[in-house]
Order: structure tokens, then C-alpha cells, then sequence
């Protein structure tokens, strides 16, 4: 089994929250998989790559480098080629961007293999839409998150709010609605939960109860799940 806590789900169903807060309980490393298809979707954008080009597509992720890092306040940042990408990605139009190119073989092949190398390098947690069934399906815990359309539209709402980029409910609800058909319908990886995912309904809990439910099971899947201090080596902890 390996350490890594996979946490999938659709859009708004509260995973980033939750999944940076299981990371630091647990004192692992938190990848957040969607920014790096939000990254490319953004490049392929900006270059003018048409969004399902495999080819180009392919090329492109061959000179795309995409880094996570903390910044003083030790909040995660996104960087691509270099640059600090971190809000650019979370606009709304990247959201569409987004998941047109991870319905495209390429863009999937190479964002796995570094999401792989991600999670063999530390223990991780990974959150995304595949983790549990392809990326890493000997997790040592699958999660899949999900709450009502209307919840998740109505967290979305306010979070673009926050970000000083109001919608209309109704037209995130749409997309959202969309974007769930998208992503569940591709060819490739379509979002679904592992057969052996624990899935939670988050609608009406509070992020508070769902990390600890998570933070349990984690610990009590194995001996070797406590927090382990950064820098060790993850190959001796890990089990078999
Ligand atoms: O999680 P987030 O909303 O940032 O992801 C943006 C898009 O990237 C999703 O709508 C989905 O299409 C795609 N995605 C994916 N596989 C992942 C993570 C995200 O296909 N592991």
C-alpha cells in the first residue's frame, strides 16, 4: 500500500479545503492535480494550441514545467515555466479550459507520470479526479467527496465572489452541471469513485467534521500512517 491519501470528487465538492487540511494533520504533501490541467488548459490558451490537437498537445506538455511551492506564509503556490500562476488559473474561463484538455490521452499520460513521481516522493495527498482508480489505485486511503450540484454551485458562487469575479448562481450552477458531465462522460479516466473509495456526501457538513473523518481513517489504516516529520524517507516507512 502506498502513502498516499487520493481525494476525488467533482467540482465544489469541497476537496481542496479538505485535502490541504488532511495534509497538514498529517504532515504530508498536498498536490492539487486540477491546477496543473487548469495550468496547461491556460498555456494551450495563451499559445493558441487548439485544445484538442493531440499532437500539439502532446508537444506542449513535453516543455511545460509546472512546480508547487509554498510561499512565506507557507500558503501553496502554482508556477508555470516559471511563473507564479497561482490566481491566473483559478479565473473562471480556465475552469472550461481546464477540462477540455484533461479529456485529451497526452495531457493525461504526462500529468499521471508527474502526479506518480509527486506521491513516490513523499507521502502524499493528492487531490483530483482519478487518484483512487488510476493514478494511484494501492492509495492507502481513497476518498471520494461529493455534495448536491446546488451546494456545490452555491460554495462556487461565493468563492468567486471572494475572489472579486461575481457570477450568477444560475450560471454556475450550469456549468458546473456541465463540467460534471464532462468530466464523467470522457473516454479517458472519467470521474467515477474507486470501488474501494470511502465516499462521503459533504452537503451540510461543516470541512471540520469531514477532515477528521478522514484524518481517521488514515490512521487507522495502518501502523506507519502517523505524521512523519518532513525530509525522512518515505521508502523505509512504507509498508510491505
Ligand atoms: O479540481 P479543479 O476544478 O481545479 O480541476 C479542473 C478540471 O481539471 C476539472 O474540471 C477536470 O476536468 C480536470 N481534472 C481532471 N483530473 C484531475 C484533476 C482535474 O480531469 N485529476
Amino acid at each position: 500500500m502506498r502513502e498516499v491519501v487520493a481525494i476525488d470528487g467533482p467540482s465544489g465538492a469541497g476537496k481542496s479545503t479538505v485535502a490541504r487540511a488532511v495534509a497538514r494533520a498529517l504532515g504530508w504533501t498536498y498536490v492539487d492535480t486540477g491546477a496543473m490541467y487548469r495550468a496547461v488548459g491556460l498555456k494551450a490558451d495563451r499559445l493558441g494550441v487548439p485544445l484538442d490537437d493531440d499532437p500539439a498537445l502532446e508537444e506542449l506538455c513535453r516543455h511545460t514545467r509546472i512546480e508547487f511551492r509554498r510561499d512565506e506564509a507557507g500558503e501553496p503556490r502554482v508556477f508555470l515555466d516559471g511563473e507564479d500562476v497561482t490566481q491566473a488559473i483559478r479565473e473562471h474561463r480556465v475552469s472550461d479550459l481546464a477540462s477540455r484538455v484533461s479529456a485529451r490521452r497526452p495531457v493525461r499520460e504526462a500529468m499521471g507520470r508527474y502526479q506518480r513521481r509527486l506521491g513516490e516522493e513523499a507521502p502524499s495527498v493528492l487531490e483530483g479526479r482519478d487518484i483512487g482508480t488510476v493514478i494511484f489505485p494501492d492509495a492507502r486511503v481513497k476518498v471520494f467527496l461529493t455534495a448536491s450540484p446546488e451546494e456545490r454551485a452555491r460554495r462556487r458562487t461565493e468563492e468567486l465572489e471572494r475572489r472579486g469575479q461575481p457570477l450568477p448562481y444560475e450560471e454556475v450552477l450550469r456549468d458546473i452541471l456541465a463540467r460534471d458531465a464532462n468530466d464523467s462522460s470522457r473516454a479517458h479516466a472519467p470521474l467515477r469513485p474507486a470501488s474501494d473509495a470511502v465516499v462521503l456526501d459533504t452537503t451540510g457538513l461543516g470541512p471540520g467534521e469531514v477532515v477528521a473523518r478522514i484524518v481517521a481513517l488514515v490512521r487507522g489504516a495502518g501502523p506507519s500512517a502517523d505524521p512523519m516529520p518532513p525530509g525522512r524517507d518515505a521508502v523505509t516507512r512504507r509498508p510491505g
